[in-house]
């Protein structure tokens, strides 16, 4: 077991600030065992948020998830989200009793508008606090939204009950460290890193290799301490791989000195303007 920061959400409850993704799980049935087994090796190392949505193998990573969770519901932190198409007040109702099947459990811990679309918020969020009162959901909260898209979000009526946000955030996307990063920090409101090590692709950068061998640790592992550095911010890296998720989990032993979090600096500068929110 590693011992995992966590994140305070805005209802006081704290959650690891590791936890694990499902994108592209639950789309070929020969590798569902090899998932469970990920997932429930990562609950093992007390990476105890699994991050899913009902886009994921259009259910099949909620039946993974599922699985991986069963018998031991109270473990987990469950995050799942709502497709923009399905976001009216009733369409929310719907789908999350959906997920819910799927997953086999009578509640979400956190239930996200996976991005906006073009019902209006004041719809979604009626949808999400009726769950919420009905206990079928903990919390709710937004992925893809841009300050603006915030800002908004806080005017219409409950919005404000708003718990996270999930967004492309790592090393080679430091955008929203400008504006919404801070915003977010500010309201209490979480930030989800999704794609923490974008999707494997920066792990071969010269300056995050040098760094990470000075810490006898991997690249990936730089990456996610880098993000876990932040307040208020959780890191969903995805593995099906158990040695690769044991791997992740292991960042959250790494502190990176201030020397070193410059030397990133200067390999993956941080925004001098706003940038738009970028997305995957
Ligand atoms: P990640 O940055 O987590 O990268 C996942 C990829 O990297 C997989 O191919 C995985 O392969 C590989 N990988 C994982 N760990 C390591 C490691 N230590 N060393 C080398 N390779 C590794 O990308 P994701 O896009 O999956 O993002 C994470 C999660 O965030 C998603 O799974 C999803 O839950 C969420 N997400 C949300 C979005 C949104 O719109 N809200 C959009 C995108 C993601 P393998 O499995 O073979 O180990």
């Amino acid at each position: 077991m590693v011992e995992i920061p966590t994140v305070s959400l805005p209802s006081g409850i704290l959650v690891p600030a590791l936890g694990l993704g499902t994108w592209k799980m639950g789309e070929d049935a020969r590798h569902a065992d090899a998932e469970v087994a990920a997932l429930k090796h990562g609950l093992d190392l007390g990476m105890t948020l699994i991050d899913t949505a009902e886009m994921y193998g259009e259910g099949g990573a909620e039946l993974v998830t599922g699985q991986a969770i069963s018998g031991r519901r109270d473990e987990v932190f469950l995050v799942s989200k709502v497709y923009p198409w399905n976001a009216r007040r009733k369409g929310v109702i719907e789908a999350c009793e959906k997920s819910l099947k799927r997953l086999k459990t009578d509640r979400l811990d956190l239930y996200l508008l996976h991005w906006r679309g073009e019902h209006p918020l004041a719809e979604t969020v009626a949808g999400f606090e009726q769950l919420r009162q009905s206990g079928k959901i903990a919390a709710w909260g937004v992925s893809n939204f841009d300050l603006d898209d915030m800002q908004e979000l806080m005017m219409v009526p409950g919005g404000d009950m708003c718990a996270a946000n999930q967004v492309l955030y790592n090393l080679s996307r430091r955008g929203v460290e400008y504006d919404l990063l801070p915003w977010c920090q500010e309201k209490g409101i979480a930030v989800m890193a999704y794609s923490p090590i974008e999707q494997g692709r920066i792990l071969r950068n010269a300056e995050l290799i040098r760094i990470a061998k000075a810490y006898q640790a991997t690249p990936a592992q730089v990456a996610l301490a880098f993000l876990m550095e932040r307040d208020g911010v959780i890191a969903i890296p995805k593995s099906s791989s158990p040695e690769r998720v044991e791997e992740n989990a292991g960042a959250a032993e790494l502190e990176i000195s201030d020397e070193d979090l410059a030397a990133l600096d200067a390999a993956f500068p941080p925004p001098a303007k706003k940038q738009p929110l970028a997305m995957l």
